[in-house]
Parts: structure tokens; sequence; C-alpha cells
């Protein structure tokens, strides 16, 4: 813990919440084996020449960029990976009915595969379990894409308009989904706990959704291992490995609130 509050604390007001909006990012999946694109060990951080391609403009104009895009889907962790105890902690908010709504900027679909309702997940960076074509805006699922590829398309194009096609996630130099984003902010606004889990908080506007909580008045808990700049404004800070200490949090706030 860092601050004055503690983890007693925050289980307090966790137990005493009627709703707790949580708010993810990439440590909450590292445990699953999906690597963190921005963290210190980062996939970006050390190669940065492999942002590149994630910007939108080089995918466009590329198709190269487009059929090693298309590998990298298909060889994604995520379609390995299963969901660990923190995804499953938050599971058991939602099945009290205290969970308010989880925004996720992860792609992965461990929420859902956790057993989150699918409705309760705003993902503001989109899915990788869907595509979109850049053309017409139709949507696939990226499976059925993923079996074009491995039958020899390298590139495979949108089957209503031949547009090109990619991933449902935020490229760089894409913008988000405005209803999307409304969403977010809404819950944000809308909650008596935030619940900042395994997010640096550092990309924009995910990051501001802290600061929304905070104006509404709620109070903002950062479970995160490396320092985060809303980590001033936070009620507490927590640098615990996520699979261990959420759980915790939220059981213990299940065991106070049948103890009254
Ligand atoms: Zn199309």
């Amino acid at each position: 813990m860092v601050g004055t509050a503690g983890e007693d604390d925050v289980r307090a007001w966790l137990a005493a919440a009627r709703q707790v909006t949580a708010l993810t990012g990439a440590g909450i999946s590292t445990e699953s084996g999906i690597p963190d694109f921005r963290g210190p060990q980062g996939v970006w951080t050390k190669d940065p020449a492999a942002q590149r391609l994630f910007t939108l403009q080089s995918y466009v104009a590329d198709p190269a960029v487009r059929r090693l895009a298309w590998r990298n889907r298909r060889d994604h962790p995520a379609w390995a990976a299963e969901p660990n105890a923190g995804h499953r902690a938050l599971v058991g908010l939602e099945r009290e009915g205290r969970l308010r709504a989880i925004i996720t900027q992860n792609i992965d679909g461990l929420h859902q595969r956790a057993g989150s309702d699918p409705a309760s997940v705003i993902e503001i960076h989109g899915t990788l379990f869907e595509v979109d074509c850049l053309s017409c805006g139709g949507r696939t699922g990226m499976r059925e894409n993923l079996d074009r590829v491995a039958a020899g398309e390298d590139d495979p194009a949108c089957l209503t308009c031949g547009g090109i096609q990619k991933a449902a996630t935020i490229s760089f130099g894409q913008a988000l989904r405005p209803e999307v984003l409304r969403q977010a902010a809404l819950a944000a606004a809308d909650c008596d706990v935030l619940l900042a889990v395994g997010t640096s908080l550092q990309v924009q506007p995910a990051a501001g959704l802290a600061e929304v909580a905070v104006r509404a008045g709620a109070r903002l808990v950062i479970v995160n291992l490396d320092p985060t700049p809303y980590d001033s404004i936070a009620h507490a800070v927590v640098r615990e490995p996520i699979g261990t200490v959420l759980p915790r949090l939220v059981t213990s706030s299940v065991a106070w609130r049948s103890q009254r």
C-alpha cells in the first residue's frame, strides 16, 4: 500500500459501495500470459518499430503490414490465454449486483471468458475477436477471417465490398468510438468506487476517466505494480500482484457484508 489508506480501508469502501466501476488495463492480463505493450518490459517499449504495425496509416498504405498483422492476429496469445483470479474477482462483484461496468483497455476478451456479462464490459480499445471493413463498416467474426487466411488468403478483403479489413481494435491514429467513450464516461461518473486495475493510466482518454470519477465524488483505488500519474489524486494505491490482491479485496468485501 502507498499513502495513508490501508487495505482494510479499501475493503471497507468496497463493502459499502453500491456501485463499483472497474477500469482495467494490460496488467490484469499479464498473469494470463498476454504481454503488456507499454510497460517497462512492454513489446513496444523494447521494440518501437513494432508500434508502426499498429498505425492505421501504415496499415492502409502497405499490404506487407497487413499480411504481417493478419499473422499476428492468428498468433495472438489471447487465443490460448485463460482468465485469472483477477478477472474472476470482478465476476464476483457482478454476481452481487454491485458492478456498474468494466471499462477495459484490453482487446483479449478475458473478462467475458471469465464470466462477466458482455453487456457490462465496455471495450474502449475494441476487440480482437471481430473484424471491421474500413470501407463499408461491415463487421464479421475474426475466426472466419482467420479461416480464410489459413486457406491461403494472406489479406482477406471484405466479402461485401472488397474493402480492406482490420481487427475491430483501435489502432494508433484511429479515433475511439464516441458511443463507447460516452458509455465509459457515464460508468466512471456513476459509481461509488472506481477500481483502476493493471492500467498505467498513461493513455488518454482512458486515463482521464479516473479524474471523471473523482470529480463525481467516487473514491479512486489504483491497483498497479508501477506508479501512475493519478496516484496523487487516488484515495488508495495498492502495489501488489493483481491475481493475489484483487480477490482478497473483493472477497473480503463479500464477507464483511454478510457479517452485518
Ligand atoms: Zn466492406
